[in-house]
């Protein structure tokens, strides 16, 4: 879902100069001002972070790593930090206050990575090149001619570049080692044939050519020299002692802390994690049985209860769609959902904001088959949101069949309920209600991606599927694998979790299939805590529910919950819940 934050980061920035939200007391005011000059500041002081936010006007400029660099952005957080403390929370409104908060754990949570979790040093895989030159040269913003002349410029700092990343790595972990490696190999692949034949077909100069081709050399030649410099590096790190990858306990929960902003400890979300995995074998158990006699007539009932679970639904994947039918499918779903959320009142839905069902563009194609949600910015409001859908052409016939059978007849809805209908396209509508550029940008990944797994829920048990027990099962399934990536990103992290276990725990207790598990693993071991986004998400909306559910009482309502929760944008659970209780 990265595509998520890239896409509606970008229409924004582009449009969004300018507009300011309403107001309400001077102190409002000022932090609108003062918010929007930071913002500014920003995008100045840290080029690459307005690039990923899709504002290109700095793209030219290619940071270098330095120790230097890193100490002016540590004094930067450490005054944006000095500045936000002169707001008194209490005289903004509640849109304000969830913005100071967002702000403020942005800047903490820089200042954190630089100062005390130092992947810069560790994680050789920080350094690449590759994603900027690539934005540059798949990015539409301006005429190819123009992009070149900006490349020129971002590709003098090359050299530079990688000499400040060998003098920054120190005691780096293998992993990373590795997928540093494997990335830069991508970057060199970005350097290649085909960019020369744009240069040569551009209307740049001569001069301007030849200087392109002499830098392209020499940043191909830094780049070759740094895999070099891995390679030796990797070599000694297998043959010796080496950081683990693992993180550990205290560093892992002062990450999740800054990464998540949860009300739970990582230690507590992991204890929900366990308890919602026993409650759903119990439900998962008693569907199993049920589904038996209808799907496996005739076959002993297995005395494992998961090889039973695992049974039944390899026999309902086996009911799905055809790959040419497959866009045509999700298409014909949209409206259904659309008139179920209407008939049971779930949630308001905007009719002049309609959600467009299209094949993914080619450009943003590359991962393979997927589908994700491209929105506009708050401030375009007449821009189409767009449901990408990569169809399977491409596929060999068994990856076809394998995926037609993860996205089978009952999970194919589910999908498209998480990411278009109520799940991300309806929280980004009402989120781009609350126009806030602050909210956009530092959106709390955990609550966007809590949303979309708890409107499957709220779907469910307002009877979408009509309670059968397969749509049960096989969301079961699909909530199995939030709450076991909680799990085994935890166990992994901090109790050292050895990969066959955890292959087991996937395979055998969250029914997932091989490939799924072994690159499961793989990412486990990149990254810490992400992982738990999801579940974590999921876990605090469903709380906060019944909190509030069981203060209302009778006036409780389904709609009004869930219309008054989106309605602070994307920011940390935690926060909406302060709002939410004090009644704001
Ligand atoms: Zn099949
Ligand atoms: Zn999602």
């Amino acid at each position: 879902m990265r595509q998520l934050f890239c896409s509606l980061a970008c229409t924004l920035l582009l449009t969004a100069c300018g507009t300011l939200p309403s107001m309400t007391t001077s102190e409002d005011q000022r932090f609108e001002a003062h918010a929007n000059a930071v913002l500014e500041e920003m995008w100045r002081e840290f080029p690459e972070s307005a690039t990923r936010a899709g504002n290109y006007k700095y793209i030219d400029r290619l940071t270098v790593p330095t120790q230097a660099r890193r100490d002016a952005s540590v004094a930067f957080y450490e005054r944006q930090l000095a500045a936000l403390a002169s707001f008194d929370a209490a005289k903004l409104n509640a849109g304000h206050r969830v913005d100071l908060t967002l702000m403020r754990n942005h800047f903490e949570s820089s200042r954190w990575y630089l100062t005390t979790f130092r992947a810069w040093e560790w994680q050789p895989s920080n350094y690449n090149v590759g994603n900027g030159f690539g934005v540059l040269l798949n990015t539409p913003f301006s005429p190819l001619d123009d992009r070149l002349k900006l490349m020129l410029t971002r590709m003098e700092n090359v050299p530079a570049y990688y000499a400040a990343a060998k003098a920054s790595i120190a005691n780096p972990t293998l992993e990373h080692t590795q997928l540093a490696i494997q990335q830069n190999k991508g970057a060199l692949g970005v350097f290649n044939d085909d960019l020369l034949k744009k240069l040569d077909a551009s209307a740049l100069s001569a001069t301007e050519k030849a200087q392109f081709k002499a830098r392209m050399d020499a940043a191909k030649q830094a780049i070759t020299d740094h895999l070099a410099w891995l390679a030796a590096l990797e070599t000694k790190l297998k043959a010796g002692p080496a950081r683990s990858f693992r993180i550990g306990r205290a560093l892992y929960e002062q990450k999740f802390t800054h990464d998540i902003q949860s009300g739970f400890t990582a230690e507590q979300l992991y204890r929900r994690a366990l308890a919602d995995k026993a409650a759903l074998h119990d439900s998962m158990e008693k569907l199993a049985r049920m589904l038996w006699p209808k799907y496996m007539a005739g076959q002993p009932l297995p005395a494992d209860r998961l090889v039973m679970i695992r049974a039944v639904i390899d026999e309902l994947s086996k009911r799905h769609t055809t790959r040419e039918a497959f866009v045509e499918t999700i298409r014909k779903q949209i409206p259904e959902l659309e008139s179920f959320v209407r008939e049971k009142d779930l949630l308001d839905q905007d009719a002049t904001r309609p959600l467009v069902v299209r094949e993914t563009p080619m450009y943003m194609r590359g991962g393979g088959a997927g589908a994700s949600i491209s929105a506009p910015g708050p401030f375009d409001p007449t821009a189409n949101t767009y449901y990408n859908v990569t169809p399977l052409d491409g596929m060999s016939d068994e990856d076809a069949e394998s995926y037609l059978r993860e996205y089978n007849d009952w999970t194919l809805q589910i999908l498209n309920i998480h990411e278009a209908i109520p799940g991300h396209y309806t929280q980004l509508m009402h989120s781009n209600k609350s126009k806030s550029l602050i909210k956009s940008l530092f959106g709390n990944g955990s609550m966007i991606e809590g949303w979309a797994v708890f409107s499957e829920k709220v779907m469910l048990d307002a009877g979408y599927g009509n309670q059968s027990p397969e749509i049960w099962l096989l969301w079961m399934k699909w909530n199995l694998r939030s709450v076991m990536n909680t799990i085994l990103d935890y166990e992994i992290q901090t109790m050292n979790l050895q990969r066959d276990a955890a292959l087991t725990l996937m395979t055998r207790e969250a029914f997932q299939q091989q490939k799924e598990a072994t690159e499961k693993w793989r990412r486990a071991t990149f990254t810490q805590v992400q992982l738990t986004s999801y579940f974590n998400g999921y876990a605090e909306i469903t709380a906060l529910r019944d909190e509030l559910r069981a203060k209302q009482g009778k006036d409780f309502s389904v709609k009004g919950f869930n219309n008054k929760f989106l309605s602070y944008g994307s920011a940390p659970v935690k926060a909406i819940r302060e709002l939410m209780v004090a009644g704001q």
